[in-house]
């Protein structure tokens, strides 16, 4: 069932630290047991006073007193022993949950653009911090109540028939009566309850979405119809859980009404067994505390199944992504090459995104170490998914990607891109300073050599400007930054991991023209001594290429030199005739290409310039 397939999942996330879990567990039932012995004590303490009549009163005080120290010690002993046991399983608890927060975040980091193309950062947020906190919240039942109640129903309930088995058979009665009515609730509303998480999920990834585009919405005059969303979905959210919460209160109702119904029925059949001379007031007083702490532990048992139950879906979810796997497989003998030289080679590499239509067909070809390709041709032409095949965000369905000689999956992910740095259309900006910012280049990089690499990436003097010069936070996503500047900076970071290998996603925005300028310049001491590959969307920036491959529906239509190619008179030709002539105007063809950007989520927001 799933449930308990779910249970013991949850359970087997503090396989960390096992030995401590199972000290505990072991603890928490010998702590639990000692409670059970409470009841056998009271009994025993009723029968004393009921049979006094005639025995000496020291007699009875001798026996009175030893049997309500033994109580005591009991009783003290279990609230101590409790204590300690409890605080250490909190205590595990907690970190167990920042452990499998920790988990889930590095395993989310290394999923491949195919997995997070799918999923909004609000809704993986909320599935980790809701997951973590119901991942918490059953541990500490599983410590503190579940244990308790495994003991109660293997320990006190066999005890119960031993002691008198026409009264147990009825907690038996009621025991199943749990079972089942829990059961037939959970498979009434399992499906809606799955329905409302949707929903949840549904409004984390709007609230998320929204929230990291303030900009857009204030600038739409968007405030009205984003808030009306949410309040649609708030509504879906409300209505899928309501049936929900009808059914589980019926549960409530019927596990009470038959907690009631079984002790009534527990005294009138002991008021029949005493009449009759086959139950002593103190039997019957111990059975019922039996029978009272045995339903305690039922309906704690109730309310953790319909509590699990409600988390159930989210639960579900977290697994869901700690389960997915990477796409993009490490082998098991990859290896570390070092600092390679350059050569790229694409032998025959064929790739589809939906495994139907061909996003690049049949492509070959050989760059040496320390030569410049340029990529062009129109906006889904392939060329964006080509350097996403070079630094594996996704792996070919056929042919083979080489990188000095050696095939890339052969390759260890971290060393391959470490030998590759990669200038984003769109810079990449986390919300740090700007100094943090350049370092992720180099993270041991000494503030000279950071000032050394902006300086050459024409980005110093800007830098200098900022109100704490390169301690200045550059907002979210690098948004108190322009567009150029962000462009820079990126254009430092790589040049601080210094990679021999450079994919370069060229700016499609217009920018000025002395922006412009210092970026170009600023490129081409990035590309000075490194093999690169630029996707070219202004052609006049090409001219000095060793190689310009042209591009159309994912195959190659042309190759060669610039001006061999525009000599030629075909589609390159074509493509420079347009620019030139702006007969379809450049910007607007550039335009295009930035807009798009389904295969490279780099190009995902506006540039601002
Ligand atoms: P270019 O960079 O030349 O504009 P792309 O390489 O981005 O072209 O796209 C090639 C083809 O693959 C296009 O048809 C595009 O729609 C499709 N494509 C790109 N990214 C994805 C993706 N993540 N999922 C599905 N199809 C994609």
């Amino acid at each position: 069932m799933e449930f308990f397939r779910v249970y013991g999942r949850v359970i087997g996330q503090l396989r960390d630290e096992r030995a401590l879990a199972i000290w505990l567990a072991v603890a928490n039932v010998a702590v639990a047991a000692l409670q059970f012995y409470e009841p056998v004590l009271f009994g025993k303490v009723v029968d004393l006073l009921t049979t006094s009549k005639g025995r000496p009163a020291e007699e009875l005080w001798a026996d009175a007193v030893a049997l309500l120290a033994l109580w005591a010690a009991i009783g003290l002993g279990g609230i101590i022993a409790n204590m300690v046991v409890s605080l250490q399983a909190d205590r595990m608890a907690h970190r167990r949950r920042l452990g499998a927060m920790a988990r889930y975040f590095e395993h989310v980091l290394v999923l491949p653009f195919a997995f997070h193309n799918s999923q909004h950062s609000g809704r993986l947020m909320k599935v980790m911090l809701s997951g973590v906190d119901n991942l918490f919240g059953i541990w500490l039942s599983f410590f503190r109540e579940n244990l308790a109640t495994f003991v109660a129903l293997f320990v006190m309930l066999p005890l119960s028939l031993f002691m008198n088995w026409r009264m147990g058979l009825l907690l038996i009665v009621l025991i199943v009566f749990f079972a089942i009515s829990n059961a037939w609730i959970v498979s009434r509303t399992d499906r809606l309850q799955a329905k409302v998480e949707e929903h949840h999920s549904e409004l984390a990834s709007h609230a998320g979405d929204a929230l990291g585009n303030v900009a857009l919405i204030q600038s739409y005059v968007r405030l009205r119809a984003e808030a009306g969303e949410l309040h649609r979905i708030i509504g879906q959210v409300l209505s899928a859980q309501f049936p929900v919460l009808n059914w589980w209160a019926l549960l409530s109702v019927l596990t009470r009404a038959a907690s009631t119904v079984t002790v009534i029925l527990i005294f009138v059949m002991g008021t029949w067994l005493h009449t009759r001379g086959e139950a002593s007031v103190g039997e019957i007083v111990s059975f019922m505390g039996f029978a009272t702490m045995l339903i305690g532990r039922m309906e704690q048992a109730s309310g953790f199944v319909s509590r699990v139950f409600f988390q159930m879906p989210v639960l579900a979810e977290f697994f869901r992504v700690l389960d997915t796997q990477s796409t993009v497989k490490e082998r098991a003998d990859a290896r570390d090459v070092g600092r390679v030289r350059g050569e790229v080679e694409f032998d025959n590499v064929s790739f589809s995104y939906d495994g139907k239509r061909p996003a690049l067909v049949d492509f070959n070809l050989r760059i040496p170490a320390g030569t410049k390709v340029a990529l062009v041709g129109p906006t889904g032409a392939g060329k964006s998914t080509t350097l996403s095949l070079l630094h594996r965000m996704w792996d070919p369905q056929s042919g083979t990607i080489r990188i000095d000689g050696i095939d890339h999956r052969e390759i260890r992910l971290d060393s391959l891109r470490r030998n590759i740095g990669v200038v984003f259309q769109e810079s990449a900006m986390f919300y740090r300073s700007i100094g943090e910012n350049l370092r992720i280049g180099k993270p041991d990089a000494t503030q000279a050599e950071m000032e050394a690499a902006a300086r050459l990436a024409e980005a110093h003097d800007f830098i200098a400007l900022q109100p704490e010069g390169y301690a200045t936070m550059v907002g979210e996503r690098g948004a108190t930054l322009s567009g150029g500047e962000r462009q820079r900076l990126s254009i430092a970071r790589a040049l601080l991991k210094d990679p021999p290998i450079l994919i370069l996603d060229e700016a499609t925005s217009a920018l000025d023209s002395v922006t412009e300028a210092r970026i170009q310049s600023a490129l081409k001491t990035l590309m000075k001594g490194r093999t690169t590959l630029v996707i070219a969307h202004r052609l006049s920036t090409i001219r000095d290429a060793d190689l310009v491959v042209v591009f159309e529906r994912g195959r190659v239509v042309e190759s060669g030199p610039y001006a061999e190619l525009v000599a030629r008179g075909g589609a390159f030709a074509r493509l420079v005739a347009t620019q030139q002539t702006g007969t379809e105007s450049a910007s607007s063809w550039r335009a295009k290409g930035g807009e798009k950007g389904v295969a490279a989520p780099w190009r995902r927001a506006a540039v601002r310039l």
